[in-house]
């Protein structure tokens, strides 16, 4: 394992005084490591929805199995279609899926074929039922009209989807609702999978309230635990709560040891600002492996990072919006990186700005935004309003973050923008 020391130093002009975002970005992929697949569990299908797998998913069949209709029509040998004539074949039977149908089909000759059923030996064209003309007073043979066929319409070939012997899903792969339904369809009833993240959080703060409290001057009430857990139960991590820590140095030790001794990662908000009068940022120097930082982004600044025991650290701000942008920015992705996610990033779209927006060149600022469709189909975007670090209904209102980068500078109206849509996220 790396010490936060050989990360810096082998990271192009690291200033812990002014980072870039990017900059941010390189040194928690050197400080993070997917879990061991040692500690991967098997579990049933059910049971592993939102999971990452651990292994490789090998195909032990070829899925389809056969090859098989695309289409409820006939089925016939494609080699006697041409341009111009139309095809009169004669209808010796009917194949229905789940059944292997017995019989052989000669030249002249087809096969009325249901979806999904086996395409006997020697037939590999089918014609929807619906552009056949079928002569109904003997229901016996068909004619299907020149020039719409070509051969192998409508056949579904064996191992299309999946082919036998190969992966059908990589270590890494998160476990979506399709690829449940993918390794379902190899027969496939359990996965190996990385055990759940787990994740330990406390807010702190004397001016903090904890839910039940009774309001008092100068207090507020504890948001970001809410925001932290909601977040990190949406990608799937075990959460460990451990409350508002007030600002005294026996209780942070406490909480501290406490989150280094079960969980994963630790999650702070509060007391990493620079001129804090508080005990927090000494005491994860005194019980860890942490550098302060101060990052060039808008909402966000401060932040500490590093090492507790076996734990990683993110001390993040404490105003609302600016724990939820760090979160998102550099805690996520650090995360999914240890939950031995392999996915990247989902890109970002490009939105035109229905206002102007002030930015200065050399800090990497996100702006709450809620994009839309215009009537044209182009995506436009505009910002919530108030953009306070501790506006947090700006989240709520918003359906993304308007990433306006670090050399970025001023937009006009009109001018299209980078944005982080947070929808199923946040
Ligand atoms: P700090 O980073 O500790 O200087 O806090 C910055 C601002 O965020 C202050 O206005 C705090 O009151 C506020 N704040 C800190 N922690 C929380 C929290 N858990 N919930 C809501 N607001 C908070
Ligand atoms: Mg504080």
């Amino acid at each position: 394992m790396k010490s936060l020391a050989d990360i810096a130093a082998a990271l192009q002009g690291y200033d812990p005084q002014a980072l870039t975002v990017s900059q941010v970005g390189d040194f928690l992929a050197q400080l993070t490591q997917p879990l061991s697949a040692h500690e991967a569990q098997d579990l049933p299908l059910f049971d592993a929805l939102g999971r990452v797998l651990a292994h490789d998913v090998i195909s032990p069949i070829h899925v389809p199995p056969h090859n098989n209709s695309a289409m409820d029509g006939f089925a016939f040998d494609g080699s006697q279609l041409t341009p111009t004539q139309a095809l009169h074949l004669r209808v010796v039977g009917t194949a229905l899926a789940g059944k292997a149908w017995q019989g052989r089909v000669q030249a002249g000759e087809c096969l009325k074929i249901m979806t999904g059923a086996i395409l006997p030996e020697g037939l590999d064209t089918v014609a929807p039922q619906e552009l056949c003309q079928v002569h109904t007073e003997s229901d016996a043979t068909i004619t299907v009209p020149a020039g719409v066929f070509q051969r192998g319409d409508n056949r579904r070939l064996q191992g299309e989807d999946l082919r036998q012997g190969h992966a059908a899903l990589h270590a890494g792969a998160h476990l979506t609702p399709a690829a449940l339904g993918l390794v379902a369809s190899l027969g496939t009833p359990k996965v190996r999978v990385h055990r759940r993240l787990r994740v330990a959080y406390f807010s702190t703060g004397d001016e903090i309230l904890s839910l039940g409290e009774a309001p008092r001057e100068g207090a507020v009430y504890d948001s970001n635990r809410f925001t932290v857990f909601g977040l990190l139960t949406r990608m799937g991590c075990e959460v460990v709560d451990l409350g508002v820590v007030r600002d005294d140095p026996l209780l942070l030790e406490a909480a501290f040891s406490e989150a280094a001794a079960q969980a994963d990662a630790i999650i702070t908000s509060g007391g990493v600002s620079v001129g804090e009068a508080d005990f927090t940022k000494a005491m994860m120097k005194k019980l860890g492996d942490v550098a302060f930082w101060k990052i060039a982004m808008r909402p966000g600044r401060p932040m500490a990072v590093g090492r507790l025991g076996n734990s990683v650290l993110f001390g993040l701000p404490g105003n609302p919006v600016a724990v939820m942008v760090t979160f998102l920015a550099f805690v996520r992705p650090a995360l999914l990186r240890m939950m031995g996610s392999t996915a990247p990033m989902p890109p970002l779209l490009r939105a035109k700005s229905l206002e102007a927006l002030r930015k200065k060149p050399g800090r990497t600022e996100y702006q709450r935004g809620t994009v839309s469709t215009a009537a044209d189909g182009s995506l436009h975007v505009r910002t919530t309003g108030n953009q306070g670090s501790g506006v947090l209904s700006s989240m709520v209102q918003g359906n993304g973050l308007i990433v306006l980068h670090h050399a970025q500078g001023n937009v006009a109206v009109g001018d299209e923008v980078d944005v982080m849509v947070f929808e199923g996220v946040v």
